[in-house]
Protein backbone atom coordinates (compact mmCIF):
# COMPACT_ATOMS: atom_id res chain seq x y z
CA UNK A 1 0.00 0.00 0.00
CA UNK A 2 3.08 2.07 1.04
CA UNK A 3 6.42 2.11 -0.21
CA UNK A 4 9.61 3.59 0.04
CA UNK A 5 12.60 2.56 -2.44
CA UNK A 6 15.75 3.92 -1.63
CA UNK A 7 14.59 7.55 -0.53
CA UNK A 8 16.80 10.16 0.07
CA UNK A 9 15.85 13.44 1.37
CA UNK A 10 17.91 16.67 2.83
CA UNK A 11 17.31 19.65 5.04
CA UNK A 12 19.60 22.12 3.21
CA UNK A 13 22.59 20.63 3.11
CA UNK A 14 21.67 18.20 6.02
CA UNK A 15 20.93 14.57 4.79
CA UNK A 16 18.27 13.35 6.93
CA UNK A 17 17.52 10.40 4.54
CA UNK A 18 20.44 8.66 3.06
CA UNK A 19 18.01 5.62 1.32
CA UNK A 20 14.68 4.68 3.53
CA UNK A 21 13.07 1.45 1.56
CA UNK A 22 10.45 -0.40 3.40
CA UNK A 23 6.45 -1.31 2.13
CA UNK A 24 3.71 -1.41 4.64
CA UNK A 25 0.59 -3.72 3.26
CA UNK A 26 -3.09 -3.37 3.44
CA UNK A 27 -3.90 -4.68 6.94
CA UNK A 28 -0.88 -4.39 8.61
CA UNK A 29 0.36 -2.58 11.73
CA UNK A 30 4.55 -1.97 10.57
CA UNK A 31 6.51 0.28 13.13
CA UNK A 32 9.85 2.31 12.55
CA UNK A 33 12.08 2.14 15.37
CA UNK A 34 15.25 4.29 15.55
CA UNK A 35 17.02 6.38 17.87
CA UNK A 36 16.51 10.38 18.19
CA UNK A 37 17.05 11.83 15.31
CA UNK A 38 17.31 8.80 13.10
CA UNK A 39 14.86 9.65 10.65
CA UNK A 40 11.70 8.47 11.43
CA UNK A 41 10.05 11.67 11.34
CA UNK A 42 10.96 12.69 8.21
CA UNK A 43 10.32 9.49 7.09
CA UNK A 44 6.83 10.13 7.86
CA UNK A 45 7.00 14.31 5.94
CA UNK A 46 7.88 12.39 3.49
CA UNK A 47 5.07 10.17 2.64
CA UNK A 48 3.03 12.88 3.66
CA UNK A 49 4.64 15.78 0.81
CA UNK A 50 5.44 17.68 3.90
CA UNK A 51 9.09 17.08 2.59
CA UNK A 52 10.25 16.15 -0.86
CA UNK A 53 12.69 13.55 -1.63
CA UNK A 54 15.27 14.51 -3.50
CA UNK A 55 16.11 11.14 -4.99
CA UNK A 56 14.18 7.53 -4.87
CA UNK A 57 10.37 7.09 -5.18
CA UNK A 58 7.38 6.99 -2.89
CA UNK A 59 3.99 5.34 -3.73
CA UNK A 60 0.61 5.07 -2.37
CA UNK A 61 -2.06 2.81 -3.00
CA UNK A 62 -0.27 2.08 -6.60
CA UNK A 63 0.78 5.90 -7.41
CA UNK A 64 3.97 7.80 -7.62
CA UNK A 65 3.13 10.40 -4.67
CA UNK A 66 7.15 11.64 -4.63
CA UNK A 67 5.61 15.03 -6.09
CA UNK A 68 2.33 15.06 -4.50
CA UNK A 69 0.83 17.54 -2.75
CA UNK A 70 -0.19 17.82 0.95
CA UNK A 71 -3.82 18.04 -0.11
CA UNK A 72 -3.81 15.00 -2.55
CA UNK A 73 -2.23 12.88 -0.15
CA UNK A 74 -4.68 13.46 2.27
CA UNK A 75 -7.34 12.88 -0.19
CA UNK A 76 -5.60 9.33 -1.75
CA UNK A 77 -6.27 8.63 2.48
CA UNK A 78 -3.17 8.56 4.11
CA UNK A 79 -3.30 10.37 6.71
CA UNK A 80 -0.32 11.73 9.10
CA UNK A 81 -1.12 12.52 13.13
CA UNK A 82 1.76 14.98 14.11
CA UNK A 83 4.76 14.34 17.00
CA UNK A 84 2.89 16.53 19.92
CA UNK A 85 -0.75 15.75 18.85
CA UNK A 86 -1.03 19.77 18.04
CA UNK A 87 -4.93 19.68 18.60
CA UNK A 88 -6.68 23.13 19.32
CA UNK A 89 -6.78 23.74 23.11
CA UNK A 90 -9.53 26.19 22.52
CA UNK A 91 -11.56 24.15 20.69
CA UNK A 92 -14.05 21.56 21.65
CA UNK A 93 -13.47 17.90 21.56
CA UNK A 94 -16.46 18.16 18.75
CA UNK A 95 -15.22 20.67 17.01
CA UNK A 96 -11.92 19.27 16.97
CA UNK A 97 -13.08 16.30 15.26
CA UNK A 98 -15.07 18.10 12.64
CA UNK A 99 -12.09 19.92 11.33
CA UNK A 100 -10.69 16.40 10.86
CA UNK A 101 -13.53 16.38 8.19
CA UNK A 102 -12.38 19.71 6.38
CA UNK A 103 -11.58 17.91 2.82
CA UNK A 104 -14.90 15.75 3.50
CA UNK A 105 -17.22 17.24 1.15
CA UNK A 106 -21.14 15.69 2.37
CA UNK A 107 -21.32 16.84 5.79
CA UNK A 108 -23.20 13.83 6.90
CA UNK A 109 -19.98 11.05 6.93
CA UNK A 110 -18.23 13.52 8.79
CA UNK A 111 -20.79 13.23 11.31
CA UNK A 112 -21.36 9.76 10.69
CA UNK A 113 -17.59 9.07 11.38
CA UNK A 114 -17.72 11.44 14.74
CA UNK A 115 -20.44 8.46 15.94
CA UNK A 116 -17.76 5.60 14.88
CA UNK A 117 -15.13 7.55 16.71
CA UNK A 118 -16.98 8.24 20.02
CA UNK A 119 -17.96 4.45 19.80
CA UNK A 120 -14.15 3.35 19.34
CA UNK A 121 -13.11 6.00 21.78
CA UNK A 122 -16.15 6.87 24.70
CA UNK A 123 -13.93 8.66 26.24
CA UNK A 124 -14.20 11.29 23.78
CA UNK A 125 -18.34 11.04 23.60
CA UNK A 126 -18.46 11.89 27.31
CA UNK A 127 -16.30 14.73 26.75
CA UNK A 128 -17.30 16.28 22.92
CA UNK A 129 -18.57 19.58 24.99
CA UNK A 130 -15.04 20.36 27.03
CA UNK A 131 -12.00 22.64 25.37
CA UNK A 132 -9.26 20.41 24.14
CA UNK A 133 -6.57 21.96 26.21
CA UNK A 134 -8.11 20.51 29.25
CA UNK A 135 -8.05 16.83 28.11
CA UNK A 136 -4.98 14.48 29.82
CA UNK A 137 -2.11 13.71 27.77
CA UNK A 138 -3.83 10.52 26.94
CA UNK A 139 -7.07 12.05 26.01
CA UNK A 140 -5.30 14.15 23.87
CA UNK A 141 -3.65 11.89 21.86
CA UNK A 142 -6.62 9.80 21.55
CA UNK A 143 -8.60 12.94 20.12
CA UNK A 144 -5.46 13.46 17.87
CA UNK A 145 -6.40 9.84 16.37
CA UNK A 146 -10.06 10.32 15.95
CA UNK A 147 -9.78 13.70 14.39
CA UNK A 148 -7.55 11.79 11.39
CA UNK A 149 -10.29 8.51 11.26
CA UNK A 150 -12.92 11.42 11.01
CA UNK A 151 -10.86 12.11 7.30
CA UNK A 152 -11.43 8.64 6.69
CA UNK A 153 -8.36 7.35 6.07
CA UNK A 154 -7.17 4.26 4.32
CA UNK A 155 -3.82 4.46 6.12
CA UNK A 156 -2.88 6.08 9.03
CA UNK A 157 0.32 7.49 10.29
CA UNK A 158 1.36 7.89 13.99
CA UNK A 159 4.39 9.92 15.24
CA UNK A 160 5.20 8.66 18.38
CA UNK A 161 1.44 8.55 20.17
CA UNK A 162 3.63 7.17 23.13
CA UNK A 163 5.27 10.32 23.82
CA UNK A 164 5.29 11.71 28.08
CA UNK A 165 2.36 9.28 28.39
CA UNK A 166 2.25 6.97 31.85
CA UNK A 167 3.07 3.26 30.61
CA UNK A 168 -0.69 2.42 31.67
CA UNK A 169 -2.14 5.06 29.23
CA UNK A 170 0.63 4.09 26.41
CA UNK A 171 -1.25 0.12 26.98
CA UNK A 172 -4.48 1.84 25.97
CA UNK A 173 -3.31 3.73 23.15
CA UNK A 174 -1.58 1.00 21.67
CA UNK A 175 -4.87 -1.17 21.74
CA UNK A 176 -6.55 1.81 20.12
CA UNK A 177 -4.37 1.19 17.10
CA UNK A 178 -4.77 -2.51 17.16
CA UNK A 179 -8.59 -1.94 17.59
CA UNK A 180 -8.23 0.67 14.31
CA UNK A 181 -6.48 -1.97 12.44
CA UNK A 182 -8.86 -4.59 12.87
CA UNK A 183 -11.92 -2.42 11.70
CA UNK A 184 -9.78 -2.26 8.25
CA UNK A 185 -7.34 0.97 8.33
CA UNK A 186 -3.66 0.08 7.64
CA UNK A 187 -1.39 1.69 10.41
CA UNK A 188 2.41 3.27 10.44
CA UNK A 189 3.62 3.63 13.80
CA UNK A 190 6.68 5.52 14.61
CA UNK A 191 7.90 4.89 18.04
CA UNK A 192 11.00 5.51 20.52
CA UNK A 193 9.01 2.84 23.01
CA UNK A 194 9.95 -0.07 20.80
CA UNK A 195 8.99 -2.27 23.79
CA UNK A 196 5.01 -1.56 23.59
CA UNK A 197 5.01 -0.96 19.73
CA UNK A 198 6.32 -4.18 18.84
CA UNK A 199 3.10 -5.88 21.29
CA UNK A 200 1.03 -4.83 18.73
CA UNK A 201 2.65 -4.31 15.21
CA UNK A 202 3.23 -7.39 12.76
CA UNK A 203 6.41 -6.32 11.30
CA UNK A 204 9.33 -3.59 12.02
CA UNK A 205 11.96 -1.63 10.33
CA UNK A 206 15.26 -0.41 12.06
CA UNK A 207 16.35 3.34 10.85
CA UNK A 208 19.61 4.41 11.78
CA UNK A 209 21.32 7.50 10.44
CA UNK A 210 18.98 8.30 7.80
CA UNK A 211 18.57 4.47 6.11
CA UNK A 212 16.38 1.12 6.78
CA UNK A 213 18.90 -1.07 8.25
CA UNK A 214 17.08 -3.97 9.86
CA UNK A 215 13.67 -5.56 8.84
CA UNK A 216 11.50 -8.42 10.28
CA UNK A 217 8.87 -9.81 12.06
CA UNK A 218 7.37 -8.14 15.62
CA UNK A 219 7.32 -11.56 16.89
CA UNK A 220 11.16 -12.14 15.70
CA UNK A 221 12.46 -8.68 16.32
CA UNK A 222 11.59 -9.01 19.90
CA UNK A 223 13.71 -11.87 20.63
CA UNK A 224 16.49 -10.23 18.41
CA UNK A 225 20.03 -9.49 20.39
CA UNK A 226 20.42 -6.19 18.19
CA UNK A 227 16.92 -5.08 19.05
CA UNK A 228 17.03 -6.26 22.63
CA UNK A 229 20.63 -4.55 23.24
CA UNK A 230 19.48 -0.99 21.05
CA UNK A 231 16.06 -0.44 22.10
CA UNK A 232 14.60 -3.30 24.67
CA UNK A 233 17.00 -2.85 27.45
CA UNK A 234 17.71 -5.42 29.93
P1 LIG B 1 12.99 12.27 16.77
O1 LIG B 1 12.41 11.09 17.41
O2 LIG B 1 13.94 13.01 17.66
O3 LIG B 1 11.98 13.16 16.08
P2 LIG B 1 13.60 11.14 14.22
O4 LIG B 1 14.13 9.77 14.08
O5 LIG B 1 12.16 11.32 13.95
O6 LIG B 1 13.96 11.69 15.64
P3 LIG B 1 14.03 13.25 12.33
O7 LIG B 1 13.24 14.23 13.14
O8 LIG B 1 13.43 12.71 11.11
O9 LIG B 1 14.47 12.04 13.26
O10 LIG B 1 15.43 13.93 12.00
C1 LIG B 1 16.39 13.33 11.12
C2 LIG B 1 17.59 14.26 10.97
O11 LIG B 1 17.19 15.44 10.27
C3 LIG B 1 18.20 14.73 12.28
O12 LIG B 1 19.58 14.81 12.09
C4 LIG B 1 17.59 16.09 12.48
O13 LIG B 1 18.46 16.91 13.22
C5 LIG B 1 17.47 16.59 11.05
N1 LIG B 1 16.32 17.50 10.87
C6 LIG B 1 15.02 17.22 11.16
N2 LIG B 1 14.23 18.27 10.85
C7 LIG B 1 15.06 19.23 10.35
C8 LIG B 1 14.85 20.56 9.84
N3 LIG B 1 13.63 21.10 9.77
N4 LIG B 1 15.95 21.25 9.44
C9 LIG B 1 17.19 20.70 9.50
N5 LIG B 1 17.45 19.46 9.95
C10 LIG B 1 16.41 18.73 10.38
Amino acid sequence: MLEFDNVEVFYGKVQALRGISLRVDEGEIVALLGNNGAGKSTTLSTASAIVRATSGTVTFDGADISKAHPWNVVGAGLIHVPEGRRIFSTLSVLENLQLGGYLVKERGVVAKRIEQVFELLPLLAERRAQHGGTLSGGEQQMLAIGRALVAGPKMLMLDEPSMGLAPLIVAQVMQVISDIRDQGTTVLLVEQNARAALKVTDRAYVIEEGATTLEGRASDLIADSRIIDAYLGA
